[in-house]
């Protein structure tokens, strides 16, 4: 798939395409929404939502089609999403929404590099999820089935016993049997009881116009852990031996392409500006040349650490309640799936025959998304991420080896969160069998504390 290009990368220019600012913003949807009226001001919900990203809305419209009466808060429920969502294909067939995505690989590539220059071929489609056509898929929903909107940030929130009330940055009060808070990473409402020891995904992307480049348009790059780019550059080279970062490219025609320098997961965080520096270089090994920024984005995800406190007055869902995979980063297509366990658990509780309210409810409501599997999984999955962390980039590269040449039901499994504890442990049993001798030692001796973490974790959710 790559063209095998061999430009030495010498001192990083000071001119780059860092230089460019972005040329455009995301464009806002239009669906007509109702607004929540300031005159029912004290009237109350069955439920409020926080936040209108795909976790929040996708809720919303699903509790509100069973019959309950939601209201959503968001600062701009109407403005266009930031990030460029990327999924598998089938994850969004599963529920339903595959037409929202706006380009479709038919396959996917990952290049080793280090030695193991063979690119291996994933037959698995991917693509970028249309952020437009998913916010107004999903807000169409919510319209259809009454939900209001009221455009303000939420302060903060207040439990009484059987209803909660939401303050809001413009004065107004949101009363709601029950509140979700799909706020994102950024929530100040979920309550922890644990340290919160994250680890974190920062990445920089452009949607970049270039003169040309190497990669086909007919695959899309999950991962290039290659790193000849940094001949040149010893000081960065160093670094990234540590802690190593990869491209990720959707190239969508020969002059259109979005690239992001990826550290897959760091703690503490790798530095912005190194991440910058290493796509700098990369792209000029690569002979990319860029003419145009079209959007630019920063991530940084915080990925792994505890779940918030189950249960709890606020029932959480997406980015601000440990759905992200803690190996990957991703959240979109698991938040869309798991979000109709959680509707149909608060319309039970809600629906006006059954009338379960207050600590019965949240509990209801909280074991409907994290059963006593689901928690058992998260702790494997944890363990994978605690692994990577440990892994520099040697071993992170024998890592997806093995792991790109497992059975694809368990390489797919496990990055769409679907594998059973059962088989997460066949996976790891199988991934150590796979394993080089060097990769074994990396597991043996670089990662006995997290394995006893999670065995201890698992055996605590056991009792
Ligand atoms: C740059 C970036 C790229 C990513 N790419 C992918 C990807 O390709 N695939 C993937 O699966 N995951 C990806 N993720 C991870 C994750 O899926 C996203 O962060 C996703 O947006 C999480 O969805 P969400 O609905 O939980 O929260 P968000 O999308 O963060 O939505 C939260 C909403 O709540 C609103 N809000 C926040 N605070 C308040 C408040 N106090 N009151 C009212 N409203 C509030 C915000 O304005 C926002 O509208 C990415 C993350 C980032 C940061």
């Amino acid at each position: 798939m790559l063209s095998s290009l061999h430009i030495r990368s010498s001192q990083i220019p000071r001119a780059s395409f860092l230089d460019l600012a972005p040329t455009s913003r995301p464009e806002p949807v239009s669906v007509d929404i109702r607004h929540h009226s300031p005159a029912a001001n004290g009237s109350s919900y069955d439920a409020a939502v926080i936040g209108c990203g795909p976790a929040g809305l996708r809720l919303a419209g699903l509790a509100s089609a069973r019959g309950l009466r939601v209201c959503c808060v968001d600062p701009d429920p109407l403005s266009g999403w930031r990030n460029n969502y990327g999924a598998w294909v089938d994850e969004f067939e599963e529920v339903g929404l595959e037409e929202c995505m706006d380009r479709v690989w038919e396959r996917a590539t990952v290049v080793i590099g280090g030695g193991r220059e063979g690119e291996k071929d994933l037959d698995r489609r991917y693509g970028r999820v249309g952020r437009k056509e998913l916010k107004t898929k999903l807000l169409e929903g919510c319209a259809d089935h009454g939900v209001s909107f009221h455009k303000a940030k939420a302060w903060t929130l207040d439990h009484q016993e059987f209803r909660s009330k939401i303050t809001c940055s413009d004065g107004c009060d949101i009363w709601a049997s029950f509140v979700v808070d799909a706020s994102g990473f950024t929530s100040p409402f979920m309550e922890y009881d644990k340290p919160r020891d994250y680890g974190y995904q920062i990445a920089h992307g452009i949607l970049a116009e270039v003169d040309s480049h190497p990669f086909d348009p007919n695959t899309m790059l999950l991962m290039d852990w290659r790193d000849a780019h940094l001949d040149n550059e010893p000081y960065l080279r160093a670094n990234n031996e540590k802690i190593p970062t990869f491209l990720y490219a959707m190239p969508f025609d020969s002059n259109l392409i979005f690239l992001e320098e990826t550290s897959l997961v760091s703690r503490p965080t790798l530095s912005y500006t190194e991440i910058k520096k290493r796509m700098v270089a990369r792209l000029r090994h690569l002979g990319i040349k860029v003419k145009r920024v079209i959007e630019d984005e920063k991530c940084l995800i915080p990925m792994g650490g505890p779940l918030p406190r189950i249960p709890q007055g606020v029932m959480g869902i997406g980015g601000t309640a440990g759905m992200v995979h803690p190996s990957t980063g991703y959240s979109v297509a698991r938040s869309l799936r798991l979000a109709p366990l959680v509707a149909d658990a608060m319309a039970e509780c809600l629906g006006s025959t059954r009338m379960i309210r207050g600590k019965q409810l949240y509990q209801r409501v909280w074991s409907s998304l994290w059963t006593a599997e689901m928690k058992g999984e998260r702790e494997l999955y944890r363990f994978g991420m605690e692994t990577l962390l440990k892994l520099d980039l040697v071993g992170t590269r024998r890592f997806f080896d093995a792991f790109f040449d497992l059975d694809p039901h368990y390489w797919q499994g496990f990055l769409s969160s679907r594998l059973s504890t059962k088989e997460l442990a066949i996976l790891c049993l199988s991934l150590f069998g796979h394993a080089s001798n060097p990769s074994r030692l990396d597991i043996v001796t670089k990662c006995p504390a997290p394995l006893l973490r999670m065995l201890g974790n698992l055996a605590l959710q056991a009792l």
